[in-house]
């Protein structure tokens, strides 16, 4: 079996308080997605960390990045970027739900640490670009390829109204 890269051998750590090693870790993470983009399968994942010895555990301090792709909400297009988080978290023998992170044996996991880092850092409705004109709601034509011909769908409220009633009838 392939030794898992999110998995930190910390015997060697361990051995002296204070301690400090560098990691650097270059995987694909697969699953991190939200509605509206995620990380591509297969994508690599990288973390850029400092583990600590410390009193009882493990400080991680770092930074964890991964590239994003999605679809523009406003005219589909599909569109992408990096997420990029700073962490700095703490791994103990006895971890508390949600405070901190478990040491198991002579390692530490660190994929529920970059997943959970990664996955607010998507965006949910991404933008191909911030001024994106978007689709036409008349014709659906990209608009961001320049005017459609349609007039302008700045429709006047007291029409809708008007409209919204013909509908139920
Ligand atoms: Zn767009
Ligand atoms: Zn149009």
């Amino acid at each position: 079996m392939a030794r898992n890269p999110f998995i930190a051998d910390i015997v060697a750590l361990r051995r002296h308080q204070g301690h400090r090693e560098r990691l650097h870790v270059h995987a694909p993470l697969d699953g991190l997605r939200v509605s509206g983009s995620e990380v591509p399968p297969g994508a690599d994942v990288t973390l850029d960390l400092v583990l600590e010895a410390v009193e009882g555990g493990i400080v991680v301090t770092g930074t964890v990045r991964a590239p994003w792709r999605g679809e523009c909400r406003r005219c589909l297009a599909p569109c992408e970027g990096e997420v990029d988080a700073e962490i700095s978290e703490v791994f103990v023998r006895e971890p508390e739900d949600g405070e901190t992170y478990p040491i198991g044996g002579d390692h530490i996991d660190l994929e529920p640490l970059a997943r959970e880092a990664l996955v607010p850092g998507l965006p949910m409705a991404p933008l191909c670009a911030p001024d994106c004109a978007g689709l036409c709601p008349t014709c659906g034509a990209d608009r961001n390829a320049g005017p459609c011909g349609c007039p302008e769908t700045d429709v006047d409220p007291r029409w809708a109204a008007l409209d919204a009633l013909r509908h139920d009838a």
